[in-house]
C-alpha cells in the first residue's frame, strides 16, 4: 500500500545516516556546553578488598548534568564523545575534578583515599596528557600512589606498544594501572604479559552468571590464577549478589566491585551498605 511505501521511505538509510549526523552533531555541542559550563561530575564506587574485609579504593566515573539537571551516563556520552574527538577533553576534566576530590577528602579527615580514573585509548597516546596530570597532581599536592588509571582491555589491544610504552611511563612517576574490562576483547594472555599494570578487573559477563554457571567459573578460576601468577591483583566487576561475592572469595579473587558492595554515589561510602559478617563497616578508609 502507499503507506509502507511511505513508511518504507521515512526510514530510508540515507535518512538514517542524516539523522545519526544531526544527533552526532547535537550530542557534541551539548557535551562541549557541558565541558564550558563545568557540568561534569563525579560518582564514586567502592573496591572491595575481599580478604581484608574493607574497602580498597573507589573508581571514579563521570556523569553530565544536562540542560534540565538530568544526570545522563557516560555509556551514553563517553562513545560520542570518543568519535568527536572530545574525550580528551573530557578525561582531562576528569583528572581535574579527581584531583580536587582527593584534595577535599583530605581536607575531611580522609586520609588515604585512592581513586581510579578511566582514561581513553586517545588521552593515553596523547604526549601532552600526562603533563597535564602531573600539573593537576603537584597543583592539588596529591600523592601519585592515591591514583589508579584504569584502560579498557579494547583500548589497549588498538595500539598494544603504545598502551604498554605509557603504563611504562606512568607507572615509572608512581601511579598505578588497571586492565579495564578484561576478557571481553581478545582478551589474550600475550597482552596480560605485554601490559606491565597492576590490576586487572575481570569484566562483568564473567560474574553476572557465576552462581549458576560452571564455565564462567571455570574462566574467573583460571584468569586470576593467571593475573595473580603474572604478579598482578585481581578485581571482578558486578558484583551484586552475597553468594556471588563469596565464591569469588573462594575462587581467590582479590578485589570486589558492583551494586552489593555500593553502587556509585556522588559522596564516599564509609560504610559499606548490605552488610554481612565479613563486611565490617569502615570509618577511616585504608588505602591497601
Ligand atoms: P567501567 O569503567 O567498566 O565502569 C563500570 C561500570 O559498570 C559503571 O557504569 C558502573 O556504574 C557499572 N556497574 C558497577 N557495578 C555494577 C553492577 O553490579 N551491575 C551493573 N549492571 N553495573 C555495574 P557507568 O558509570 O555507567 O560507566 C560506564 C563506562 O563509561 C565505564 O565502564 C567506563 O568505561 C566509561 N567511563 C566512565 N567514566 C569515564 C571517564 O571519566 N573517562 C572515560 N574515558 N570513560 C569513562
Ligand atoms: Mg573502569
Ligand atoms: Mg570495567
Ligand atoms: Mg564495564
Amino acid at each position: 500500500s502507499s503507506n509502507a511505501r511511505t513508511n518504507w521511505q521515512i526510514f530510508s538509510p540515507e535518512d538514517r545516516e542524516r539523522n545519526k549526523l544531526r544527533n552526532t552533531v547535537n550530542w557534541k555541542s551539548r557535551l562541549q556546553e557541558a565541558l564550558d559550563a563545568d557540568r561534569l561530575i563525579l560518582h564514586y564506587q567502592p573496591i572491595y578488598d575481599i580478604a581484608r574485609g574493607r574497602i580498597s579504593h573507589f573508581e571514579a566515573l563521570v556523569r553530565m548534568i544536562d540542560e534540565k539537571d538530568e544526570i545522563i551516563s557516560p555509556g551514553v556520552f563517553i562513545p560520542i564523545a570518543e568519535k568527536t574527538g572530545l574525550i580528551c577533553e573530557i578525561d582531562s576534566r576528569v583528572v581535574t575534578l579527581a584531583c580536587k576530590a582527593l584534595h577535599k577528602f583530605k581536607k575531611q579527615g580522609f586520609q588515604e583515599v585512592t581513586l581510579a580514573v578511566n582514561l581513553s585509548a586517545r588521552a593515553i597516546a596523547d604526549r601532552n596528557f600526562i603533563d597535564h596530570i602531573e600539573y593537576e597532581v603537584g597543583k592539588y599536592n596529591i600523592d601519585r600512589s592515591n591514583l589508579i588509571f584504569e584502560l579498557t582491555e579494547t583500548s589497549a589491544v588498538e595500539d598494544i606498544n603504545t598502551a604498554a610504552h605509557v603504563i611504562g611511563d606512568f607507572r615509572a612517576l608512581g601511579y598505578r594501572f588497571a586492565l579495564d574490562d578484561f576478557g571481553v576483547g581478545f582478551a589474550s594472555w600475550y597482552y596480560l604479559r605485554q601490559l606491565p599494570v597492576d590490576f586487572v578487573k575481570i569484566d562483568g559477563s564473567f560474574v553476572r552468571n557465576l552462581a549458576s554457571d560452571r564455565e564462567d567459573k571455570l574462566f574467573v578460576k583460571a584468569l586470576t590464577d593467571v593475573v595473580h601468577g603474572l604478579g598482578k591483583q585481581s578485581i571482578a566487576e558486578f558484583v551484586e549478589t552475597p553468594f556471588q561475592l563469596s565464591l569469588l572469595k573462594e575462587l581467590g579473587v582479590g578485589y570486589a566491585q558492583g551494586y552489593y558492595i555500593g553502587k556509585p554515589k556522588p559522596h564516599l561510602v564509609t560504610v559499606i551498605e548490605n552488610q554481612t559478617p565479613y563486611l565490617e563497616p569502615v570509618s577511616g578508609i585504608a588505602k591497601r
